[in-house]
């Protein structure tokens, strides 16, 4: 089964081709990281144009380097959300038209479940159920993937999600978009218990999480510095911040596992990606016993390889989407 797919939900224009669900043929991401970073983030205006002027280009490069045509395609999956709906938009559109054309099945796909999807890359062991973190630009949730495509939650944020932490602190020590792989960076030249950050509870609630708190500790510790002309050490910020995230994030982690009697743990989303996170997961895990997973970086954030994968197990229990398809910028997981 070859699955041609399209990502466009945020700044990435990407295109993938994915054979029987596991086998990534090709996987083309334009980013417009260069763009957005002039404006200090993502301009939705701008990301659609800009998705506009890829996304031919991106799918025949995906076409090519898979070494396939559109004639050998079974289907084509889109995210449809949750996303910028003007974004979302163009994939959505491109999708159908190539879909109609073919005469192909077209399926569309949450852009989330795509998220944990990636993890099947890369892992060909790896089945549901398992336990997984999500961890991205716009979510921060706990859930035990109880089959593909099926999610029982067990822990949200409360506020920000743990990636929008990240570019919010980077922007306020002045690293600029797009923050998380900047503090990932930086903080390898500090110490992560130069200051002490907070670490959120949430009362009656061990699996949620709340990313405000240490957002505003930071601010704080730099208002502070600057009223008492004190010298601040950026490097020891981002450091310290980090540490105090991914404590929480592995702690609450490996506490559903041992209520819920997981073995199995996967983490997923841009946040996957960083450094710190994956030792801190990996560590815990040997720790409890537990075997962990995790994508490729590059597999983590935004492509369009993750929703192939996706797209393949909804094809695969028959999900078809009509030609009223449309863009969902929030859409819930869980929800179609
Ligand atoms: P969502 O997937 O929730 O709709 P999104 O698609 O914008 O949101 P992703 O592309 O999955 O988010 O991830 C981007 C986020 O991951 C950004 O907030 C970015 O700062 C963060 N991120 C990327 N790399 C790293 C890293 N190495 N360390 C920490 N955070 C990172
Ligand atoms: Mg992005
Ligand atoms: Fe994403």
């Amino acid at each position: 089964t070859l699955i041609l797919a399209i990502e466009s939900s945020c700044d990435e224009t990407a295109a993938s081709v994915v054979k029987n669900g596991r086998t990534i043929l090709s996987n083309v991401i334009s980013s417009q990281i260069a763009l957005h970073t002039l404006y200090g983030g993502v301009v939705p205006e701008i990301a659609s144009r800009k998705h506009i002027e890829k996304i031919n280009q991106v799918i025949e490069q995906a076409l090519t380097e898979a070494g396939v045509t559109l004639d050998d395609l079974d289907a084509i999956g889109v995210t449809y959300g949750p996303g910028l709906v003007g974004a979302l938009l163009v994939g959505v559109a491109e999708a159908k038209a190539i879909a109609y054309a073919k005469k192909l099945p077209l399926v569309g796909v949450h852009h989330i479940e795509g998220h944990v999807s990636a993890n099947y890359i890369e892992h060909p062991d790896l089945e549901p159920p398992f336990l997984c973190l999500i961890v991205s630009g716009g979510h921060t949730h706990l859930v035990i993937v109880k089959d593909y495509g099926e999610f029982e939650i067990l822990g949200r944020t409360h506020d920000d999600a743990a990636g929008e932490a990240f570019d919010k602190v980077a922007r306020a020590i002045g690293l600029g978009y797009p923050g998380g792989p900047k503090v990932d960076k930086l903080s390898k030249e500090g110490n992560p218990n130069a200051i002490e950050f907070p670490r959120a509870k949430i009362e009656g609630c061990p699996y949620d999480f709340s990313f405000s708190g240490v957002k505003s500790a930071v601010l704080n510790y730099l208002n502070h510095a600057q009223m008492t002309g004190e010298e601040i050490n950026r490097a020891d910020i981002a450091a310290s911040f980090q540490n105090a995230v991914v404590d929480v994030l592995v702690e609450h982690t490996m506490a559903a596992a041992k209520d819920f009697g997981m073995k199995k743990i996967a983490i997923a989303g841009g946040v996957a990606s960083n450094g710190t996170l994956r030792d801190a997961m990996e560590t815990a895990c040997r720790k409890y016993g537990y075997s962990f997973f995790r994508p490729s970086p590059i597999f983590c954030t935004d492509n369009a390889a993750m929703i192939g994968v996706a797209a393949y197990y909804e094809y695969m229990k028959g999900t078809r989407s009509g030609w009223d398809l449309n863009a969902v910028p929030n859409l819930k997981l869980g929800e179609r």
